[in-house]
């Protein structure tokens, strides 16, 4: 889960890391008072979850409350990449002297973290890493050790900090790896961290990833979550312990386990070459169980996608016989009744699989085609889509 800035902002605070005052707020007036209970010059921020918001225009200096609530009022609304802007932090401003970089993510590949910092922050760190790579430096973190003093000094001089900031930078990486550390953080980055003209070293944009995986360990992490954001279909899913990842096609896909559902994902972008471009709409695991509950659940939440014209089952049967899967699939419609209104393949392989492929024809449901094959199923599913979209 990324965070906003300013849920970056409250956890560097909460983690003795060094940060201005900001507020967040929602309207021009919030945005007015909180600038009053500032004091002084502030910046008005854009608070999107994507970078660049500075140069879209979504980052105003404000030298009073109603400067302030001006650059709100300009800034609320704005479009930033594609991410429309519903609130704006206000934040109290800095005199910068001088703009670093500095961030500690997972390194996957190399199985451990790697931590990257530049003397020269404040522009789009991807364009640094391309034009001037010499200048950012990348030096690997052991996952045991963590960010010490020895690796924040180690981290400062292959920056080639100057002498007279070097330790109060080296004092705010070992605060920040502090965050990455206790809140399970799979990146921590600061662009820009600064010098300012008073010589105090500040996080003044921060970027966190929270690991999911890490979620049960934090309570906490769940009201970070931008509800409002995440897609109704995957919430859904979720509070149904489904497996879901909306895609943007028109074939629904269910399979049991996800090297098969993946797999399925793939055919039928195939097939779908063949049928005016369909593409899967949907990646759905039901898992081994696969019982009626779990299928109509599955079912429903991928029926009522409005961009889905048809389904295709994909079932390997295992522990769970095809049998099982069949019944699954004949209550799943019986219980969705009415909802049931997009045509269904389904190919049913595996474990009892003529006794699956029975049950599904004597039930004879009008949506419900059998596929023999995955290719086959991909196929016809396409098809259905295809001709149900024309
Ligand atoms: P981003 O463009 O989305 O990364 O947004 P940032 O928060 O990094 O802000 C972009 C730039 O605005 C920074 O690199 C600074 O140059 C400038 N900026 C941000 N806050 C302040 C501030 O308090 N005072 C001044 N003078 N400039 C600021
Ligand atoms: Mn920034």
């Amino acid at each position: 889960m990324d965070l906003f800035e300013y849920q970056a902002r409250d956890l560097f605070e909460a983690h003795g890391v060094p940060v201005l005052a900001g507020i967040v707020a929602e309207t021009p007036a919030e945005a007015r008072a909180a600038a009053e209970r500032i004091g002084g010059t502030v910046v008005v921020k854009a608070q999107v979850k994507t970078g660049g918001r500075g140069k879209a225009g979504g980052v105003k200096l404000a030298h009073s409350p109603e400067e302030a609530e001006a650059a709100a009022a300009a800034i609320l609304g704005m479009d930033i990449k594609g991410h429309p802007v519903q609130r704006v932090m206000v934040a109290q401003g800095a005199r910068i002297a001088e703009e670093y970089y500095f961030s500690v993510l997972l390194d996957r590949a190399e199985r451990r973290y790697l931590a990257m910092c530049s003397v020269e922050g404040g522009m789009e760190i991807e364009q640094l890493a391309v034009e001037r790579p010499d200048a950012l430096a990348k030096v690997a973190v052991d996952p045991l050790v963590g960010i010490d003093a020895a690796k924040a000094a180690e981290i400062v001089a292959a920056a080639g900090f100057a002498p007279d900031v070097a330790a109060d930078v080296a004092a705010a990486i070992q605060k920040l790896w502090g965050v990455y550390l206790a809140e399970d953080a799979t990146l921590v980055e600061v662009n820009p961290l600064v010098r300012t003209e008073d010589g105090a070293i500040v996080a003044l944009d921060g970027k966190v990833t929270l690991d999911d995986n890490a979620a049960f360990r934090h309570p906490g992490h769940a009201e970070l979550a931008d509800v409002a954001a995440t897609d109704p279909l995957e919430a859904r899913a979720k509070a149904a312990g489904l497996n879901y990842v909306k895609l943007d096609g028109e074939v629904g896909v269910i399979g049991n386990g996800a090297g098969l559902v993946m797999s399925t994902l793939d055919v039928v972008a195939l097939a779908g070459e063949a049928f005016g471009g369909v593409k899967p709409a949907n990646f759905l695991d039901i898992g081994g169980g696969a019982s009626a509950e779990v299928m109509a659940a599955g079912l429903d939440i991928i029926l009522s996608d409005p961009q889905v014209r048809a389904v295709f089952v994909n079932v390997f049967g295992g522990i769970t016989a095809c049998d099982a899967v069949a019944t699954g699939i004949v209550h799943a419609l019986e219980i969705l009744g009415d909802h049931a209104t997009k045509p269904l393949v389904v190919r049913l392989d595996g474990n009892n699989v003529l006794a699956g492929r029975r049950i599904l024809i004597e039930a004879a449901h009008p949506l419900v085609t059998l596929a023999d094959t995955m290719d086959g199923g991909a196929a016809a599913a396409a098809e259905l889509a295809h001709l149900a979209a024309v």
